[in-house]
Formats: C-alpha cells, structure tokens, sequence
C-alpha cells in the first residue's frame, strides 16, 4: 500500500533537552505501524509533534501530500489525523453516549454518524451497556475504550495512538490489542507508539524502534519480533 503519512527529519525539543533527533518514519495505508521503544525514549514527543500539540524544531509532518507541520491542532483533526486522547481525558460528568457524540461534534452527515455510533457499539459492547451511565463510572480499561470509540466517531484516516495498554489489567490489554486489530482491518491506518513492544509488533504491519530520540531500526512487525537486539532489550529472553 501507499504512504498515507510521512514523518521527515522530524526534531521536537523542550528547552535544551533534544528529546527527539531527527527521525522519519512512514505510515502505510491501511496498515498498522508501531513506535516503539523505552521510557523516555521520545514516543510520547514525537506523537505530539505529528497531532500539532507541540511544535518542532525541524523537519515535518505531511499527510496525502500536504504539509501539516505548521498547522493548528484542530485543524489537523480535521484533515482526519487524529489522535486518542490522552490519559483517558474523557468527559466524566458526561454520559457514554454524550462523550461518543462529543467526538463527532464536528461532522455533519448525521445518518453516517448513527451507522458509526453503532459501529463502535458493536466494537465495544460493554460501552453499549453502559451508554446511559456516566463515562466517570467505567473501569480505567472502559475509559480506555471509550477514547478510542471517541475517536473513531470523528471519522479518523489515520489514529494516533500513545500506549492504549498502558496500566490496564493483562485481559484488557488483550482486548484493545484485538479490537484495534479489528479496526484496522476495516482499513483505517493507525500510528500505535507502545512500551508494550510484543504486542504491539504482534499486530503492527511495520515498526520502528526509537532509543534516545533516534530511530535505530525499522523492520515489518514480524521480523522485528524475530531481531535478536529486539528480543535482548525488549521482549526477555
Ligand atoms: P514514556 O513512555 O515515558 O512517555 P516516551 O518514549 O514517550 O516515554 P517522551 O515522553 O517523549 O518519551 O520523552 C522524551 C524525552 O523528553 C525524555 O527525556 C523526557 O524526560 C523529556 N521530556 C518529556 N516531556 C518533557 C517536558 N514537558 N519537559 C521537559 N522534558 C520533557
């Protein structure tokens, strides 16, 4: 498949500390590429860089052709990158349901919209369940679903994701890993930056590896599963 989205010689620093150095990195249509890497290493950085939250210092960001880098957060949401939101930022004092239709507040084919509120039912069905009750009721792993589902409803090409798994109980790890293998399967390009390296490789078509800000492999998900510097310093023997 195509490049959807290019990351070129992007470098994002805070003050002094260059947290990421140049990297470029490409997200095929359709597919599932993984960021992966240590604390620190500058996935987070990097993500924000691409989603316009933080400004870099070098390098770029372009999607079907168009440079992003310089544009405002919303208006890259708009262009259809979009990321899920951070840390589980859901709305609390909101209902499931208002929270899924806060994530398609900007759209305005209303019957597309009803055919996707179903659709991320259908892949979440305990959200569905719990549709009436207040988004500040779930489990952390629920909340973690519903940013996702919010997401989707904003009709995305390409979700970023920054580790969906991260401080969730091993089985609903598990779910969200197959749930986003699902969503990609419907063909939907997503930019997954993971700690959790074996699962995330396990679903990425391609992956990279970022070690102090610099990218310092890039591989098919498989084969990287199989590198034996992968396997030493991140999957344990
Ligand atoms: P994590 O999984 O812990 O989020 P990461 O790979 O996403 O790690 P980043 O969060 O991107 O890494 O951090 C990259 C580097 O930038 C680290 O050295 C970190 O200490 C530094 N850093 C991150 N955020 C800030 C900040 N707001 N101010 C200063 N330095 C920061």
């Amino acid at each position: 498949m195509g490049v959807i989205l290019q990351i070129k010689d992007l470098a994002v620093s805070y003050g002094h500390i260059e947290a990421v150095k140049g990297i470029s990195l490409d997200l095929h249509e359709g597919e599932i590429t993984a960021l992966v890497g240590a604390n620190g290493a500058g996935k987070s950085t990097s993500l924000l860089a691409v989603s316009g939250l933080l400004k870099p210092v070098a390098g770029q960001v372009v999607f079907g052709g168009k440079d992003l880098t310089r544009l405002a957060p919303h208006q890259i949401v708009q262009h259809g990158v979009v990321q899920v939101a951070e840390g589980r930022a859901i709305l609390t004092t909101l209902t499931v349901r208002e929270n899924l239709e806060l994530g398609g507040y900007t759209r305005k084919d209303r019957p597309e919209m009803l055919k996707d509120l179903a659709w991320v039912f259908s892949l979440f069905p305990v959200l569905k369940t719990r549709e009436d009750g207040l988004a500040g009721n779930l489990s952390g792993g629920e909340q973690q679903m519903l940013a996702i589902a919010r997401a989707l409803m904003a009709k995305p090409k390409v979700l970023l994701l920054d580790e969906p798994s991260m401080g969730l109980a091993p089985l609903m790890v598990q779910e969200i890993f197959r749930v986003l293998k699902e969503i990609n399967q419907t063909g939907l390009t997503i930019l997954l930056v993971e700690q959790n390296v074996r699962q995330a490789l396990k679903i990425a078509q391609h992956g990279y590896v970022l070690e102090n800000g610099k990218i310092v492999l890039a591989d098919s998900g498989k084969n990287l599963l199989h590198n034996p510097k992968v396997i030493e310093a991140y999957l344990g023997a």
